[in-house]
């Protein structure tokens, strides 16, 4: 089962993605997470990636599709949830010439711009695994302040107002066509990605069964 969620920054795809993978059993790759540890690590893709991230635009599409290549060829046959993967057309067209013989399901959540900017601005992460936490959405930490796993929660620096505007527009202008390409291949389902978040994964699960 290869599986890719989509749907504006901050509809909800960290959180869903997490019930998803562990329901379907499927390996998760987000490429906003692998490329946030490439950061902190200091490596070479991360100081590329951050001149993009900073103002909230897209990695180049070659980078990213280098990522996923690595990713396929080390996970031969096995399940696949994509988060925040594909971004643009050329990198859906350069997944399905990726995965060849097998055909990806998308889901789609759909979650108004309004209710976006007010979970993002809102939403904190965990400076190390990454877990999620929203108080906005009632989703908050054992401990002030620290995760579960013991690491800082901050505000990721492309959730401040500034970039969040930018963020939206790269969605709207560029990833909403995405929604298209698996839309007349078929391979399209959509969910209302609004209300709370075991009622939107009891959608998703309807809505693939
Ligand atoms: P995310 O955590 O998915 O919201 O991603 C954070 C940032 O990482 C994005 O605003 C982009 O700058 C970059 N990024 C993540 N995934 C991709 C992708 N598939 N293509 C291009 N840039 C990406």
């Amino acid at each position: 089962m290869i599986l890719i969620l989509l749907g504006a920054p901050g509809a909800g795809k960290g959180t869903q993605a997490e019930m998803m993978k562990n329901y379907y059993a499927l390996n998760h790759l987000s490429t906003g997470d692998l490329l946030r540890a490439a950061l902190k690590e200091g490596s070479e893709l991360g100081k590329l990636a951050k001149t993009y991230m900073d103002g909230g635009r897209l990695v180049p599409d070659d980078v990213i599709l280098g990522i996923i290549r690595d990713y396929l060829a080390a996970h031969p046959d096995e399940g696949i949830l994509f988060d925040g993967f594909p971004r643009t057309v050329v990198q859906a067209q350069g997944l399905a010439d990726l995965l060849t013989d097998k055909e990806p399901t998308a889901v789609v959540l759909v979650v108004p711009d309004k209710a976006v900017i007010e979970r993002l601005s809102s939403r904190r992460t965990c400076r190390e695994c990454g877990r999620v936490y929203n108080p906005a959405l009632g989703i908050v930490p054992a401990l002030e302040n620290k995760c579960g796993c013991g690491g800082e929660i901050y505000q990721r620096d492309d959730d401040r107002a500034e970039t969040i505007a930018n963020r939206l527009h790269v969605y709207h202008t560029q990833t909403e066509s995405i929604i298209e390409f698996y839309r007349e291949k078929g391979l399209l389902v959509e969910v209302d990605g609004t209300g709370k978040p075991d009622i939107i994964f009891n959608r998703i699960k309807t809505a693939l069964s």
